[in-house]
């Protein structure tokens, strides 16, 4: 192979053995797990918010953040169930630039996978211990998802990642929600063939094993827009829209029907300031219908400290170094607007 083998990486349960759990963070992780089970089967009427970063790219400025949430959190627990983004791992569309925190711990130096795969784990661990909050992140690699299995509150697996088999198949031995996005493309069909998939038990290989996973009942979509050919954002959380998402998942025999509306990316066009006017769009569209008000679970959003994106290596604090994101003063405003609509 045209590649050289570097090193050979520490195994998940070595790794776990290094960072163990206390029981404490195991009943905050089993408690939360309940709590956002309980949405997704519909005995909770509560609305997921999965917020935060574009990129978990610094462990003081993501875990600044997320202590912001904390009291936010207290104030809105009646009708929101926050979940912080951590995202650690970026896809890329072309390859180039920075892929996250574990490939690069330090997003202006080299690659260094060990350091990251400790980098990933002690900043989910952190949050777990200093807020008292379980975290979700992307399965870019499913090979890579035992570092991180007995911490995480959610998954999602990406729009360039739904069709892709061994993503799928990860997912149905995944025992958290696992957030299907739509592909780029924007075919729900994909989306809903990868919830199909990842609800049923499958057998395969992973990490060197024949493994049989037995089906995940959680796993629902994620709508994030779409591009045209001509490289355009055709967004997807209006009103038809979720209609035809109603529509699509009665004519299958899926388990627990459920929608999480993301609300940057391609439904605002990558306009972090438009999250707002969409979410509040989104619970109109859910007042008015219904079958949309059953479906809807909650909404991703892109936010950090500071409004925008800069370029890697810049160093603005809390500044987003992948996608723009929403400041933390009009997070703030959001989330507590959204709970006062409620
Ligand atoms: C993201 O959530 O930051 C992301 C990369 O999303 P998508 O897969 O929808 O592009
Ligand atoms: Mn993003």
């Amino acid at each position: 192979m045209n590649m050289e083998f570097e090193r050979k990486l520490t195994l998940p349960s070595e790794v776990k053995e290094m960072f163990p759990l206390s029981d404490d963070m195991i009943k905050i992780i089993e408690g939360r797990r309940k709590e956002i089970e309980a949405v997704f089967e519909g005995r909770s009427d509560k609305l997921i918010l999965i917020i935060g970063p574009c990129s978990a790219d610094n462990e003081e400025s993501v875990i600044d953040y997320i202590s912001r949430l904390v009291p936010l959190q207290e104030k809105v627990k009646d009708k929101i169930l926050i979940i912080p983004r951590i995202y650690t791992n970026k896809p890329r569309t072309t390859g180039e630039g920075y892929k996250g925190m574990l490939h690069q711990p330090d997003p202006t130096g080299k690659s260094d996978l060990f350091k990251g795969i400790i980098a990933t784990r002690h900043l989910h661990m952190r949050a777990i211990k200093e807020t008292g909050f379980t975290c979700a992140d992307e399965m870019l690699y499913p090979e890579n998802y035992q570092y991180l299995d007995d911490l995480l509150a959610y998954v999602a697996v990406g729009a360039r990642s739904v069709e892709d088999q061994q993503h799928r198949l990860t997912a149905s031995g995944i025992d958290v929600p696992v957030g299907m996005k739509n592909p780029t493309s924007g075919d729900y069909s994909v989306m809903l063939n990868a919830i199909l998939a990842a609800q049923h038990p499958h057998t395969f290989i992973y990490r060197g094993w024949e493994v049989k996973s037995f089906g995940n009942p959680h796993t629902h979509a994620i709508l994030r827009g779409s591009t045209n050919k001509h490289g355009q954002s055709i967004p997807n959380y209006h009103y038809e829209d979720l209609v035809r998402l109603c529509d699509n998942y009665e004519a299958r025999e899926l388990k627990n029907p459920a929608v999480i509306i993301d609300t940057n990316h391609s439904n605002s066009n990558k306009n972090p300031f438009e999250q707002p006017r969409l979410i509040k769009d989104v619970l109109n569209s859910a007042k008015h219908n219904e079958r949309i008000a059953k479906l809807l679970k909650g909404f991703m959003v892109e936010s950090y400290i500071e409004d925008g994106a800069q370029k890697v290596g810049e160093g603005v604090y809390g500044k987003s170094i992948t996608d723009p994101c929403l400041g933390w003063e009009k997070t703030e405003k959001l989330i507590c607007d959204i709970a006062e609509s409620r």
